[in-house]
């Protein structure tokens, strides 16, 4: 990814060399921002998120934020996923900005962990 094809990020975290990594990783799914705002989203597993915020680091349009587990999330993890989460703090990512989302694709390949999917926003109904 060249800085051209970078959008101005609006993410006062963002980094830029990460976010060229990302890019250039042949497993990068998404539309490469060109689509519309929230027809995509992405999901976090919390049994497997860190909290190490590349997310953060590579999303353009500041979608994440990393902060404790709600206890709603908390709840369902098995024993050896409550374990890793306790580990780092009970600290895990949220999408919540999602709206904003592009389906860029960086923060699926860029996340260490493998917690991020991108999947198709819910049409409404
Ligand atoms: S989703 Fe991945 S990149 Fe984001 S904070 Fe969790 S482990 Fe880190
Ligand atoms: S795909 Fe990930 S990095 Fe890209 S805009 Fe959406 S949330 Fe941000």
């Amino acid at each position: 990814m060249s800085d051209d094809d970078l959008p101005a990020p609006r993410n006062t975290h963002f980094d830029r060399d990460k976010a060229r990594r990302a890019a250039r990783h042949p497993d990068r799914p998404g539309e490469h921002c060109k689509a519309e705002p929230a027809r995509y989203r992405p999901v976090i597993d919390h049994g497997k998120c860190e909290g190490k915020s590349d997310c953060i680091a590579v999303c353009p349009y500041d979608v994440f934020e990393v902060r404790k587990i709600e206890d709603a999330d908390w709840r369902p993890l098995s024993v050896m996923q409550k374990i890793k989460v306790f580990a780092h703090r009970k600290q895990t990512a949220y999408a919540v900005r999602a709206d904003a989302c592009k389906a860029c694709g960086l923060c699926v390949v860029a996340c260490p962990e493998k917690a991020v999917t991108l999947v198709p926003a819910r049409k409404p109904l």
